[in-house]
């Protein structure tokens, strides 16, 4: 037990050829961890650099699993994706995330934007904007503080279909940003013709700004390109105070990373805002 336990991660990795039985009951087991609660979302906070406030968290999942302990969605998602599960699941997080920045408001504290990852399996379900819909009314959250993440490989599978369902979600008052940017190679003219309100630097490029004077062109000219279509900016994964500096003074306008924050419990979450709002 201690071994696997060590191992949580490995166990679903696909590289260890997991045997059909094996990966059944891992997929019975997410099946069910939906309806026995056993998922939990983090919150990583966003900080904008001209005022030093948070204006968003993003919600991350995690699954509690009752013998391997807390695992990672890079080890899920993509289970949940090939199985279909992804969408009572997406549902759940959506909701969940939905439903807690409600909270916070309700409980006093500064509107913020409560940033969802969407993925590609969901984006293309046909009710997928009713589904966002529904969600919003029943959690009684402002449009404005929901935003979905799509990443920008999602953005160039079918231009026409991918514009029509972001115009829909717009027309519900929503953000949109792209998420990973960068690693797609979307040009300028392609980005465009998007209703989206912010693209996300994908965290390689920030890893890659080690010093001021250093190889940085690829996060300050997504800086500089976002700025030419009048995008908001966000840069994920900054880990030092040299990204920081750096993006700061690229005019980046948000950030978020381990050097701000760690995606947090929502009660630490809450006790954070907190401290800083002194609600
Ligand atoms: P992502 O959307 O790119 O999320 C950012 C990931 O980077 C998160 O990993 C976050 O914990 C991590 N991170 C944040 N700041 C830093 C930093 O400064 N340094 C480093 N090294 N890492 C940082 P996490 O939570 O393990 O999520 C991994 C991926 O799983 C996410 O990547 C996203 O693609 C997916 N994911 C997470 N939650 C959901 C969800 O609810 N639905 C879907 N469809 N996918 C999700
Ligand atoms: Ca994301
Ligand atoms: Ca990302
Ligand atoms: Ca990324």
């Amino acid at each position: 037990a201690k071994e696997s336990h060590r191992n949580q991660y490995e166990f679903f990795t696909p590289t260890m050829s997991v045997q059909a039985s094996e990966r059944h009951t891992i997929e019975q087991e997410l099946r069910k961890a939906v309806e026995r609660n056993e998922l939990l979302l983090m919150y990583q906070p966003q900080l904008q650099f001209e005022t030093g406030q948070i204006t968003g968290v993003e919600a991350l999942v995690r699954w509690l699993h009752p013998k391997r302990g807390l695992v990672s969605p890079t080890e899920f998602i993509p289970l949940a994706e090939e199985t279909g599960i992804i969408i009572p699941l997406g549902e759940w997080v959506l909701r969940t995330a939905c439903q807690q920045n409600k909270a916070w408001q309700d409980a006093g504290f500064a509107p913020m934007r409560v940033a969802v990852n969407l993925s590609a399996y969901q984006f293309k379900q046909a009710n997928i904007v009713q589904v966002v819909a529904d969600i919003l009314h029943e959690t009684g959250l402002h449009p404005a503080y929901l935003e979905l993440e799509i990443t920008e490989s999602v953005a160039m599978q079918n231009a026409k279909q991918v514009i029509g369902t972001l115009e829909e979600l717009k027309k519900l008052g929503i953000q949109v940003s792209i998420d990973d940017f960068g690693t797609g190679y979307s040009s300028l003219s392609y980005l465009r013709s998007f209703p989206i309100d912010r693209l996300k630097i994908d965290r390689s490029f920030v890893n890659d700004i080690t010093s001021t004077q250093g190889e940085t062109t690829i996060a300050a000219s997504i800086i500089a390109m976002a700025q030419s279509l009048n995008l908001e900016v966000i840069a994920e994964g900054v880990e030092t105070e040299v990204q920081f500096e750096f993006l700061k003074n690229k005019g980046c306008h948000e950030m978020q990373g381990y050097f701000f924050s760690k995606p947090l419990l929502k009660e630490d979450m809450t006790g954070r805002l907190a401290s800083i709002q002194g609600v």
